[in-house]
């Protein structure tokens, strides 16, 4: 690897830095631990941290020395000065004399010797960095550096990379007991430039931040040439695929639907459904279609932490054929069961020695290897996905290097379950709960504003991943990107069936699959209906009657591959109910849509799909046709505002929040299907008989 170092960037910092009362060394810490938390090789989703011993000012002016820390939460690639805490080191020292220490205990002790009590939690590996003497002390989780420990015969090969440059620190779980065996194994050799913890990572030392920094990269790259030579030809012999792999937009819903968690309370709610994160690439097709990938991709996460956030192992299913799909589907459920039935006896296994009596997880995958087609991340959000995909992607490269040189090992089994059931992990159960559409993919047609917009944006307020369709797609792009990673723009035309198709596509390639659809897209045409021209019938028979059968139709298929059900939901009008003179152009469709919802009700409800309608009137969108509102108020001699405001029997002007609302509700309400809410303020003229 190259070094990220640049004079006149650390000068910058330090520089800006001051301005801000920041210490020079404290600037360059936190300068090199952003360069280490850019680089993917080194560093992802939380796997390292840094450490600078300096002294620092109390409240009485008094100066201390401390141990300057990651804290939790913070990303290195991002990191500022407050998120590394000062932490007295006096006292943290003196748990040297302590024979053992809980994990709480340290986590609280921790706390309680912050110089800013406010500050956020220092790194479960801070005493780690304590005890050893240096300045400046780096850890990563470095790709080439695990591709070398993570080996059958590590010592050897360490020793024949490294020789006495660093000391080797046998596999124990981070925490204080990690701490004193990394002390001990430098004192023993205090001439080394860092340490190698097996099965974990790498830690480099230094007298300031850019010794510890440049060592990291010398270190790294050792391994990194080492990896090179002497490299099996062809390190995975691939098993025969067929010739036809169905696409991820077709395998993702099948897997989706085995990999929803059960709710514990199915008469009040769905499966908790997931997020998948498709991946594929030259490399991860050679590892998934492996002829050996049910063994090297079953030991276990390359560094223990993994196991937290993707379970000690991945799923691994047959490859998709095309011109099989059920075969595939049924493979996919043998290979889902097995892996469930798996993971329950591990949990009993290893919880049966334990005390206190862990709380089993779910026993879900959170990687799916699909031979044929690449790999996919599985979340409950999708942040969580992403990350898992991230992982497994890495893992796929340090994997794949450790069997180019050798045979891939990580820790045990039993260190695994130690670090996925870690009693602070366990602690943290229970303590939060999901947002009621966690999981949940909706998709919005008409999305770009008006009703679309505000459904949109509710359902993403409750925790699910939005797809948003419209014609306009920059309009459409504007609000998905609200809901940053949970947000997906896609430019359609709800009118024409291949669109459709298109956008479905790209939903369940994106999110996995779709749970719930707000089928809003409409518009207002007018005619006399003696008089008015075919075309203009057919036009909105179009948009107002067959986008939602497009919707609908593409909605059911990717919703009964899944097999847990789903909602959708039709916006309606008065004029279905309530018929206005010169708009029988756009009531006849919505009248046809209410009976498309009930007929959709009465085909899928044995699928658990439910059908409703919301019936929303006199709501300010831009379904109205400039000066439509202002005529339709003339007609009734009063002004728009009063038109909107008073023309109701609640005298409350009805917005498109509220239509969003019901949308919401219907999407909850578990036991209501054929139903249509009106939302318009009051009106008995068009309440529903
Ligand atoms: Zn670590």
């Amino acid at each position: 690897m190259k070094s990220a170092w640049r004079d006149r960037d650390a000068d910058e910092l330090v520089t800006r830095s001051r301005d801000q009362g920041i210490a020079s060394d404290v600037a360059l810490r936190v300068y090199t631990t952003r360069l280490l938390g850019r680089d993917p090789l080194l560093v992802m989703h939380g796997g390292g941290n840094t450490s600078l011993k300096t002294v620092e000012r109390d409240l009485f002016g008094e100066q201390v020395s401390v141990l300057r820390v990651k804290g939790s939460g913070w990303d290195m690639a991002e990191i500022e000065a407050a998120g590394m805490p000062a932490v007295r080191l006096e006292p943290l020292l003196k748990l040297r004399e302590l024979a053992r220490l809980s994990d709480e205990d340290m986590v609280a002790f921790q706390r309680a010797n912050l110089i800013d009590p406010t500050a956020p939690n220092p790194s479960v590996e801070t005493l780690l960095h304590a005890f050893l003497p240096h300045t400046s002390i780096d850890h990563t989780h470095s790709a080439a550096v695990l591709s070398l420990i993570d080996q059958e015969f590590d010592v050897p090969l360490l020793t024949e990379v490294y020789g006495a440059r660093v000391g080797l620190v046998d596999y124990v779980k981070p925490g204080f007991a990690l701490a004193q065996a990394s002390a001990r194994v430098y004192e023993a050799n205090p001439g080394v430039e860092g340490l190698i913890l097996r099965q974990h990572g790498i830690f480099t030392f230094g007298d300031d931040p850019k010794q510890s920094y440049d060592r990291m990269v010398a270190l790294v790259t050792l391994a990194e040439e080492r990896l090179k030579r002497g490299r099996k030809t062809q390190v995975f012999v691939p098993a025969a695929v067929p010739a036809a792999i169905a696409s991820p937009s077709h395998v993702a819903p099948i897997l989706r639907g085995l990999l929803a968690f059960p709710s514990n309370d199915l008469d009040s709610a769905d499966d908790k459904r997931v997020v998948l994160e498709f991946r594929t690439s030259t490399a991860i097709r050679a590892y998934v279609d492996g002829a050996e990938v049910r063994s090297y991709s079953q030991r276990g996460v390359v560094t223990p932490d993994h196991a937290i956030r993707t379970k000690p192992w991945p799923l691994v299913v047959p490859a998709p054929d095309d011109t099989a799909i059920e075969a595939f589907a049924d493979g996919a459920r043998a290979a889902a069961e097995a892996y469930l039935a798996k993971y329950r006896e591990y949990f009993i296994r290893h919880n049966g020695v334990r005390e206190p009596a862990k709380i089993a997880l779910d026993p879900y995958p959170r990687v799916v290897l699909v031979p044929g087609l690449g790999l996919f991340g599985v979340g409950r959000s999708v942040a969580a996905a992403r990350i898992a995909a991230d992982l497994a992607v890495n893992t796929v490269r340090i994997v794949t290097d450790a069997e180019a040189i050798g045979r891939y090992q990580p820790v045990s089994e039993a260190d695994l379950f130690d670090m996925e059931y870690w009693s602070l992990e366990q602690a943290k159960l229970g303590k939060s709960s999901d947002p009621a559409f966690a999981g949940q993919v909706v998709v919005v047609t008409g999305g770009g504003g008006g009703i679309g917009a505000a459904a949109a944006r509710a359902f993403a307020a409750e925790g699910a991943a939005v797809a948003i369709l419209d014609r306009d797609g920059p309009v459409a792009g504007a609000i998905a990107s609200g809901f940053k990673e949970r947000g997906l723009a896609i430019t359609c035309d709800v009118t024409d069936a291949k669109s459709v198709r298109a956008a479905f596509d790209t939903i369940c390639a994106t999110f996995g699959g779709v749970d719930i659809v707000v089928s809003n897209a409409g518009a207002a045409w007018q005619g006399e209906i003696g008089t008015v021209a075919d075309e203009v019938l057919r036009a909105s028979f179009e948009l107002n009657f067959w986008s939602h059968q497009h919707v609908a139709q593409n909605a059911v298929r990717v919703m009964l591959a899944q097999g847990t059900g789903g909602s959708l939901l039709f916006n309606a009008s008065k004029q279905a109910m309530n018929p206005g003179s010169g708009f029988g152009p756009y009531g006849l469709p919505k009248a046809a849509t209410i009976a498309l919802m009930k007929q959709y009700a009465l085909e899928y409800g044995g699928h658990g799909i439910h059908a409703n309608a919301v019936n929303a009137d006199r709501v300010r969108t831009g379904l109205f046709a400039k000066g439509l509102l202002e005529e339709r108020a003339a007609a009734r001699g009063v002004s728009v505002e009063e038109y909107l405001r008073t023309g109701n029997l609640l005298k409350r002007e009805v917005k498109p929040e509220d239509v969003a609302a019901a949308f919401v509700g219907l999407a909850k309400a578990r036991k209501t299907t054929a139903a249509i809410i009106t939302v318009d303020g009051g009106n008995i003229a068009a309440s529903v008989r």
